[in-house]
């Protein structure tokens, strides 16, 4: 099969043909139908994330079909379409995986990190992590749900009943949360890069009632705010415009230093706090509610072998919405 493979951090992704994996017991052989690009992979690739399996397949917002099943693979039967997350394996004993927090899980497994995930033609996946796609859904559509969806519908809540709303850095992630902040009747204000016109004027396409740069002042006092760059500056900036009693959300895997700032920001029971991971109870609320919004995700198609000017697009925030891989789109 094709698949595009990091050899070493740093070095850009190569196109190689290797071996269709086997399914093992409970696990999936699935056809790859698209896989999104999500800014962790980036980290992944550009070694910001530590010790990651190498060579390695990146990529953990897969939709496929199975092809072949493993033995004890559950109730995904061949031709079933399914979504593979970040999530890729919990030990289900330790004391986050028995207390409803297994993305904590102590020995959590990850695709496209520490599992072969979906820049390829074909990938296995354990067949509990993964999840139904929503028929109303292309593949290429659905894809993006897989990672910037479900991170966004954890994140968003964590801002818990905040009306008024900041997001940081309008790319694949707030593009979606955006959408379900104005279906649950919330007021969305993005922040961008500075000068980023056609970021916000999407934001505003998408129901922001307010856009601009992250260096700017919003008109009114904001309730929680969600920063998706991975720019640590940007928590004292959303500690400076929320009001007393406001979460500061830090939904990436990865930041920049946060610089040291003055307590009066914080104080007023403000709180910073980060998203980690997604439990399977996220994937199934989320991609049960994204069709009722119902979510529309905007994406950008390349290539399997375009893959490192996917993720040059991302690093360079060229991409309106979420980049996909198409693979062999049903
Ligand atoms: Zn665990
Ligand atoms: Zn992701």
């Amino acid at each position: 099969m094709r698949a595009m493979i990091l050899d070493a951090p740093g070095e850009p992704l190569r196109a190689v043909e290797v071996p269709v994996p086997e399914p093992d017991a409970g696990q999936v052989l699935l056809r790859v139908r698209a896989c999104a690009v999500c800014r962790t992979d980036l980290h992944v690739v550009d070694g910001e994330l530590p010790d990651p399996k190498l060579p390695l397949i990146p990529g953990h917002q897969i939709v496929g079909t199975v092809e072949k099943t493993g033995e004890d693979a559950g109730s995904f039967a061949v031709g079933d379409r399914v979504g593979v997350p970040w999530l890729g394996w919990t030990d289900g004993e330790c004391r986050y995986c028995l207390s409803g927090r297994e993305n904590l899980c102590e020995n959590a497994r990850f695709t496209g990190y520490q599992i072969d995930g979906g820049y390829a033609e074909y990938t296995v996946a354990d067949s509990r992590f993964c999840f139904s796609i929503p028929d109303s859904y292309h593949d290429l559509q659905a894809a993006p749900l897989l990672c910037a969806g479900l991170i966004g519908h954890r994140s968003l809540r964590f801002a818990g009943d905040a009306e008024r709303l900041g997001l940081y850095g309008f790319g694949a992630s707030a593009h979606i949360v955006a959408q379900v902040a104005v279906h649950e009747g919330r007021r969305v204000f993005a922040f961008t890069r500075q000068g980023d016109e056609e970021a916000q004027q999407f934001a505003r396409d998408l129901g922001a009632e307010w856009a601009g740069s992250s260096e700017q002042t919003p008109p009114e006092e904001l309730d929680a705010a969600i920063i998706f760059a991975p720019i640590g500056a940007l928590v004292p900036a959303a500690l400076g415009v929320i009001a007393r009693g406001g979460t500061v959300v830090c939904a990436g895997i990865h930041m920049s230093d946060i610089p040291s700032f003055s307590y009066d920001l914080l104080w007023g029971e403000r709180s910073v706090r980060s998203v980690a991971n997604l439990t399977r109870q996220d994937g199934r609320e989320f991609l049960a509610l994204a069709p009722e919004v119902p979510v529309r995700t905007e994406v950008v198609p390349f290539a399997l072998e375009a893959a490192n000017e996917a993720l040059g697009a991302l690093r360079g925030g060229r991409v309106r919405g979420a980049a996909v891989l198409v693979v062999d789109p049903s």
